[in-house]
């Protein structure tokens, strides 16, 4: 994540959601196989820009990661590391569980 704030302009980043054990993870609505419940993902907002151009600006960056996802309906973005470094983008307008489609779509 420091990464992450050093390429968006050292902007504050608050982090939502980071580990879950799995209690929490079910309480949230997370899929068992969340990368929170492994502690490789964080959901962050970033203080100036809007999910959607923090997701673009991510992608668009050539950083390493996982997943990327822009979850609209929350106003957050979820990251993930390792082990994985699959560079999948992804937007869910829904809520926890809901359809995840490949791409940002606003
Ligand atoms: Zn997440």
């Amino acid at each position: 994540l420091e990464k992450v704030r050093s390429l968006l302009g050292d902007r504050p980043i608050t982090v939502t959601s980071a580990y879950r054990n799995p209690a929490v993870n079910a309480a949230v609505g997370g899929v068992k196989t969340s990368d929170h419940a492994q502690g490789h993902a964080a959901d962050i907002v970033v203080a100036g820009l809007s999910p959607y151009e923090t997701a673009k600006r991510i992608r668009d960056s050539g950083l390493k990661f996982d997943q990327l996802i822009l979850e609209t309906s929350r106003g957050v973005v979820h990251i993930s590391f390792a082990p994985r470094m699959r560079q999948q983008v992804m937007t869910q307008a829904g809520k926890a569980g809901s359809e995840i489609r490949q791409g940002l779509w606003l």
